[in-house]
């Protein structure tokens, strides 16, 4: 990177940091954190230089631990992008080998790495797009009894499953341990996307308190590469607005997503105060 280019990123986050320090002079000052080096500066600079994004959220970022459950059709785009624009910590949740009729949707995989672990596959590729982010593979399915022992300091978890059964287990884990969430599904050329802040707003739950009966699968309905690429990639950003702290994150409502017609409605939902999961009782 020119030095003047250099110069004109540590000009616009030094302009942040001032306004910063004016807005809290009157506040308790914490410690002083240390600028961000001139490789990171370089890596993260075309979101450095948004007028939404900051040091201070690239630094949230670097302090972040996120768990993605499931490393599939949406677990790709989600994990690459987070691990992209500098999430510090990624676990990746996935009992699964990688198969032949993966590779179409699910970009992190590629046709040598078939039969491998996809968890570890995931992880050999995150760490060559990102070596500062660590990468933590589980290669175990998540259920309601492990659930709460792969979530725990989690900052956020982004749910890129493909079963309701999985969705309701990290549902009322994140519920229970108050940990924010991203959901999201994707079957054919449709799927919706839902942000969730336990405790403050309404859950996967609440929005759907039951799954559908005779849900189809991937397998027998099949999904478009793109679809899930574009739903994972709006679960990506919801995920990165939540930990960043950027304003009206897509919370107490879900985005229904029909690709085929190009049609996004936006469904606001409100907490249940019997929901089983974050309810009152
Ligand atoms: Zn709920």
């Amino acid at each position: 990177m020119s030095s003047s280019r250099r110069g004109f990123l540590r000009e616009i986050a030094g302009s942040v940091r001032d306004v910063t320090a004016a807005a809290q002079s009157a506040a308790p000052r914490e410690p002083a954190a240390a600028p961000i080096d001139d490789a990171r500066l370089e890596r993260y600079s075309r979101q450095l230089v948004l007028p939404e994004w900051s040091e201070a959220a690239q630094r949230a970022l670097a302090d972040a631990s996120v768990v993605v459950v499931g490393a599939g059709a949406l677990g790709s785009p989600v994990a690459l992008y987070l691990a992209g624009a500098g999430v510090g910590r990624l676990g990746i949740v996935d009992a699964d080998d990688v198969e032949l009729s993966n590779l179409h949707r699910q970009l992190l995989h590629f046709t040598p790495d078939l039969g491998v672990p996809k968890a570890h596959s995931a992880a050999a590729k995150l760490g060559f797009l990102n070596p500062e982010v660590v990468v933590e593979p589980y290669q175990v399915s998540l259920e309601p009894g492990n659930a709460a022992g792969l979530i725990e300091g989690a900052d956020l978890v982004v749910d890129c499953s493909d079963s309701f059964e999985t969705r309701y287990a990290v549902n009322a884990a994140c519920c229970a341990a108050r940990i924010p969430l991203v959901e999201a599904g994707v079957l054919g050329m449709s799927g919706l996307v839902m942000g969730i802040r336990p405790g403050e707003g309404a859950c996967y739950r609440c929005a759907f308190p039951a799954p559908p009966p005779d849900a189809p699968s991937c397998a027998t309905a099949g999904v478009l590469g793109p679809a899930a690429g574009v739903i994972g990639s709006l679960q990506a950003l919801e995920a990165l607005k939540l930990l960043a702290g950027l304003p009206d994150p897509l919370t107490d409502a879900f985005l229904q997503i029909d690709l085929a017609a190009a049609d996004f409605l936006r469904v606001t939902v409100s907490r249940r105060p019997d929901c089983p999961d974050c309810g009152d009782a």
